[in-house]
């Protein structure tokens, strides 16, 4: 097989959608973590979803995450992207917030490599100036004892 390497670096407009702009208007606004709870199989989605995945029934039911979560993976990626507003290395986790049933995935910061593992208790960081994007959480944190 050949591959022809190349890269596409675009503008573009994705519409969140109603449930979506829902979740990204709260978080700008009051950096509220919005879930979604399917009242057919009580699963719970953030970010939210207008349909359940697993049992297909439209969801209504919003309820409110305090942000702290559980890291169930993670990975270290040591190149840049242009498209990132962050250095190298940069690491990503995908986090289960309590009260959750899915994972959300975002950055990891302020703890060091060797202190990364599974299960680890994390807590949201957010930017002060929000956009109504989900980088309006700047990353993730372990959460201080104490
Ligand atoms: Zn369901």
């Amino acid at each position: 097989m050949l591959l022809f390497p190349g890269k596409i670096i675009m503008d573009y407009s994705h519409a969140a959608g109603r449930v979506g702009s829902r979740f990204l208007a709260e978080l700008k606004k009051s950096k509220r973590l919005l879930a979604i709870r399917c009242r057919t199989c009580n699963r719970v989605y953030i970010p939210p979803r207008l349909t359940c995945k697993t049992c297909f029934h439209n969801m209504e039911d919003w309820i409110e995450l305090d942000g702290r979560g559980t890291l169930l993976t993670y990975t270290t990626v040591y190149y840049g992207e242009p498209v990132l507003d962050r250095e190298a290395p940069t690491t990503y986790g995908i986090i289960r917030l309590d009260g959750a049933d899915t994972g959300l995935v975002h950055f990891l910061n302020e703890v060091k490599q060797q202190d990364l593992r599974v299960g680890l208790r994390l807590e949201p960081v957010f930017k002060n100036e929000r956009n109504g994007n989900i980088l309006d959480i700047k990353y993730f944190r372990p959460i201080k004892s104490g």
